[in-house]
């Protein structure tokens, strides 16, 4: 399958940005055989999409409810009105920040999909849940609580993103990678059937143009979830080149 490549631009992006997605949204023309994507602030999506050619902007959360008194949310079908054709749900930083739980996850995701949106579900353990061997337990048991039961079509992927490698210049050994993407492909089968096999696993998790090709090559990494190397055109360049 193509590869996923997915900009996470956290509460990063003004108008002046807007230059930068456009020169993203350019250069990701010259890698059709990769599927990329931004997503953006909430305040930016809409002015992005005017000038993103092919290249699909996103979200990185939505609320449950399409509409209604929840002061400072964003819908899923209010992403879709702004001209979004993904969202982010259940990132390390909002189970974090916002005590999001597996369920509320799962409800977004379903939320997004009824609103028309491919999802990208986050799973992720921390350092201390890594040191004390429950890694995989941890991950394991975020896909059991966060996916949904049942999926048909192909709007579903699933970001394993350590909490401890986000942001921070570290990342994994790729024999634990392949064991964590391995373990997730294993679940999505068990779920899924065949279908489970479709769904792409993304690595998330201080990837950028000196590690993306190794990180890529991994069996069962599928793409990658960028935070900071996705910011400049000159830093996610290379992540899709080497995707
Ligand atoms: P990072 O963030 O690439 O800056 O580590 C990834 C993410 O949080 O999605």
């Amino acid at each position: 399958m193509r590869k996923l490549v997915v900009g996470n631009w956290k509460m990063n992006g003004v108008a002046s940005d807007l230059a930068e997605i456009a020169a993203i949204a350019e250069k990701s023309l010259s890698y059709p055989a990769v599927e990329s994507a931004l997503c953006l602030p909430a305040t930016l999506i809409s002015r992005a999409c005017d000038i993103a050619q092919d290249l699909p902007i996103g979200g990185q959360d939505c609320h449950i409810q399409p509409s209604g008194a929840h002061t400072g949310c964003v819908s899923a079908d209010m992403l879709v009105d702004a001209g979004a054709s993904l969202t982010i749900v259940g990132h390390s930083e909002r189970r974090a920040a916002q005590h999001e739980q597996d369920h509320e996850v799962l409800a977004k995701a379903q939320a997004a999909h009824k609103a028309g949106l491919k999802v990208i579900i986050c799973v992720g353990e921390t350092l201390a849940e890594r040191d004390a061997g429950n890694a995989l337990h941890i991950v394991l048991g975020q896909v059991a609580g966060s996916l949904p039961q049942n999926i048909s079509g192909d709007w579903l992927s699933v970001a394993y993103e350590p909490v401890w490698a986000i942001g921070t210049g570290r990342i994994p050994e790729m024999a634990d990678v392949r064991e964590m993407h391995g373990a997730i492909r294993a679940a999505l089968v068990d779920r899924y059937g065949t279908i489970g096999n479709s769904v792409r696993i993304l690595y998330g998790g201080s990837m950028n143009g000196d590690n993306a090709a190794e990180l890529l090559a991994v069996e069962n990494v599928d793409g990658g979830l960028i935070g900071g190397a996705s910011l400049t055109c000159a830093k996610f360049e290379p992540i899709l080149a080497a995707a």
